[in-house]
């Protein structure tokens, strides 16, 4: 019979649920045979990828019998520059994803506390659990020191403890598209004990267009403690490449360098964020397009009476005022692929992804079918 396998995993790694990915395109066409299908689900870019970063890539290509820079130092020099920092706070990650983990890695050891917010990104429990950490969860806001569904930075800072080591924010968090204010930042920030690392999680952060959304890349100088992680998933298109950094004290950085795999951004990642950095008209269309379908699908949620969380991201979660699951599976033989979010404890709501006029005008079209 052999031994159980399953106990010989650590007793955090016994515990994970996977993580729950949007269902693939091609998935779904294996499975019904639709010729066209619409995802709005992982809120990918609708754009497709920049003719730049092709190039790039196709110019790179010669160079694959090679192992990647290890150091990144094309991508993190475009990017102190174009950020205003120094190389050396940079730290390169297979997706931002990677860094999120590298952090709770490097910082925080079993049975001590990861503190983060209720409907908080689904990232933060699983590198939790996976390291053996105890989650804190803290309740949402529910108007007062937040808006709804957001998280709370009051009572995040109060459900500090002796034995808390991180402090996950996610800014603008998903699913729910709910952000914390300059305000409420810098209070939060100042109130923190320095062996605290706070991580701000700002994956949407090219979309955000709010006047009160935190500076917080000015913060790095007074607070160590501070880390903020971007992507190029979302806005700059380049999700299937999996390239992310963190900016943080260089002391920070060199820690997360100690951790991290010697070639953790691949090299064909690595030239397409540098030439994704550079092509300013792309970024500038991803943002015009989502502004554009993002208004488009609360128009039409709308008109069909359903309420929906403030979004500032690349997506939004509508209330579906019935369990979504059979909404979402209805959806599914119409060829729409949307998201679940029953497992954030949101049964009743959806999330969906802003997508091209066309694609969110067809997602419309079929949610009044379902809904009728
Ligand atoms: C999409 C997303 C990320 C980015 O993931 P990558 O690993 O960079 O693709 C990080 N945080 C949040 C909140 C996200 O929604």
């Amino acid at each position: 019979m052999g031994c159980d396998l399953f106990s010989l995993a650590t007793s955090g790694v016994q515990g994970l649920s996977p993580y729950l990915p949007g269902k693939p395109v091609t998935e779904l066409q294996r499975e019904l045979g639709l010729d066209y299908i619409v995802k709005l689900a992982s809120n990918e870019n609708p754009l497709g990828p920049s003719g730049h970063v092709l190039a790039a890539i196709q110019a790179a290509s010669a160079e694959l019998t090679r192992y990647p820079d290890g150091n990144g130092f094309e991508l993190k020099s475009a990017l102190a520059q174009h950020l205003g920092v120094d190389l050396a706070s940079v730290t390169l990650g297979n997706g931002s994803n990677d860094i999120l983990e590298l952090i709770a890695r490097a910082f925080v050891s079993p049975g001590e506390e990861i503190l983060f917010s209720q409907y908080a990104f689904a990232v933060y429990p699983i590198v939790t659990q996976a390291i053996g950490a105890k989650a804190v969860i803290v309740p949402a806001g529910n108007g007062q020191n937040s808006t709804e569904y957001g998280h709370d930075l009051v009572a995040m800072a109060s459900a500090i403890t002796a034995n808390t080591r991180l402090i996950f924010i996610a800014n603008p968090n998903n699913p729910t598209g709910t952000y914390v204010t300059q305000q409420q930042f810098s209070t939060f920030i100042s109130s923190v004990p320095e062996n605290v690392i706070v991580v701000v999680d700002e994956a949407y952060v090219e979309y955000v267009t709010v006047s009160d959304y935190p500076a917080t890349i000015a913060w790095l100088a007074e607070y160590p403690n501070l880390i903020i992680t971007r992507t190029f998933s979302k806005a700059y298109g380049l999700a299937g490449l999996r390239v992310g950094y963190s900016l943080s004290h260089p002391d920070v950085a060199n820690i997360l360098n100690r951790v991290r795999q010697p070639f953790n951004v691949n090299s064909l990642a690595l030239t397409a964020a540098v030439a994704a950095l550079a092509d300013t008209t792309y970024l500038a269309q991803s943002v015009a397009l989502n502004d554009a379908g993002m208004e488009q699908i609360k128009r039409g949620c709308g008109t069909l009476g359903l309420k929906m969380i403030p979004s500032l991201g690349n997506f939004l979660t509508v209330d579906m005022g019935q369990p979504a699951a059979p909404l979402y599976q209805k959806l599914l033989a119409l060829g729409v692929i949307v998201r679940l979010v029953d497992n954030y404890g949101l049964p009743n709501h959806l999330r969906i992804s802003i997508g091209t006029e066309e694609e969110n005008q067809f997602f419309l079209k079929q949610l009044s079918v379902v809904l009728a």
